[in-house]
């Protein structure tokens, strides 16, 4: 057992304070990770605030981790301390059910276990990357390649594979026109990696007010969905969306601008239903879908990809005393484009 720096919000209104958790011994296929960068994620806030119920206080979030390894257990075959790594949503899953064993653990019928407010059979709950170390068995760290920046690597751990692995089920890539709805976290690393894969890129925001940005990301298009014209203008236009964004939206408004057989792919977990006739769908079945991150193999896959083509996030590297205000800029659409915990430098 070792004892690290970490944050924790006790109740859904408390806000973080400071305070020390426990990783377990590092077991034989287990990596111990000093932790120097953490993501803000959207799910971070509706859990730390308990939007989606559920949450088990004192919570400790963070599933956007790099950092260095520290030490290996002695069956550990692909880490070894000073690597440079990252750790995402999930840290454990049964290895063994038909989606484990085909790179599928994201869905893992024993449930797969979340990097934080996860229930473990020994009554603990799992916590996150708002800390300076955790301890993942190996199956789950992935190495970050040398070409990334670790700090703005960082939110590719969850922004990046929650994007990437829709984009690719998808189609995104020449000839494919993409909309990428919402441009916070996973919306502006979703247009640098369907720019990257050779899709035509068009950004939906609620303003004009981060154009500039967009069409630097390496989309074509921008408009504001404020404008009704955008939607007269657009209408028939996409073969995918990618919805990414984190409140309810009239979502049949957003099917109208698919193509025949086009996808409205959603990521983003606002709480209220959707509501859709099914004249929306059937007339020119379109289709209305989801994506939950993404598996493991998918995971490296992405980050060589993004090392490949110079897919990094665009971050604001704040202090582990600013993360109460970073959710509130966050949830204001004030967030350019990931908020990042320098733990190495203020939570050591
Ligand atoms: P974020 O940084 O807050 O970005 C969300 C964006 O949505 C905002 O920047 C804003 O974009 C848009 N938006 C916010 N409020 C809006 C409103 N009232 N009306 C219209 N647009 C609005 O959040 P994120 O970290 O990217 O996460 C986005 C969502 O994905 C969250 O719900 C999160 O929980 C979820 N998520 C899902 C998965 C998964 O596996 N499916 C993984 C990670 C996160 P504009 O300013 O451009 O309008
Ligand atoms: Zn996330």
């Amino acid at each position: 057992m070792s004892t690290v720096p970490a944050l924790e919000a006790t109740s859904a209104g408390s806000g973080f304070r400071r305070t020390t958790i426990e990783r377990r011994a590092v077991g034989p296929r287990d990596v111990e990770i000093r932790i120097d960068y953490a993501g803000i994620c959207h799910s971070d806030i509706h859990t730390a605030r308990d939007e989606w119920g559920g949450t088990r206080y004192p919570v400790t979030p963070g599933h956007e981790i790099v950092g260095r390894v520290l030490a290996v257990g002695e069956a550990v075959e692909g880490f070894a301390p000073g690597d440079t790594v990252g750790v995402g949503c999930f840290v454990d899953s049964c290895g063994r059910c038909e989606y484990c064993t085909t790179g599928q653990e994201n869905f893992c019928t024993q449930g797969v276990v979340g990097t934080y407010n996860a229930p473990l059979p020994d009554g603990t709950v799992t916590k996150g990357g708002y800390s300076r170390g955790i301890v993942v068995d190996e199956r789950f760290v992935m190495h970050v390649p040398d070409a990334l920046d670790p700090a703005r690597a960082a939110p590719l751990l969850c922004a990046g594979i929650t994007t990437y692995a829709p984009l690719k089920r998808w189609g995104a890539g020449p000839g494919r026109k993409v909309a990428v709805l919402g441009m916070g976290g996973l919306g502006h690393v979703a247009v640098k990696i369907a720019a990257a894969m050779g899709a035509e890129v068009t950004v939906l925001s609620q303003s004009l007010s981060k154009q500039d940005d967009g069409l630097a990301f390496g989309a074509v298009d921008y408009f504001a969905t404020k404008d009704p014209e955008t939607f007269a203008r657009n209408r028939g236009r996409f073969d995918l969306i990618l919805n990414t964004v984190s409140a309810d939206l009239p979502i049949e408004q957003y099917l109208s601008l698919l193509r025949v057989n086009g996808v409205l792919c959603s990521v983003g977990l606002p709480t209220e239903p959707y509501s859709v006739r099914p004249g929306a769908l059937v007339g020119t079945q379109r289709v209305l879908t989801g994506s939950m991150v993404g598996g493991l193999p998918e995971h490296q896959e992405m980050l060589e990809f993004c090392a490949e083509h110079g897919v990094e996030a665009e971050i604001e590297l704040i202090g582990a005393d600013d993360v109460d205000a970073a959710y509130d800029r966050v949830v204001a659409s004030d967030v350019r484009y990931r908020f990042v915990v320098d733990v190495a430098r203020t939570l050591a």
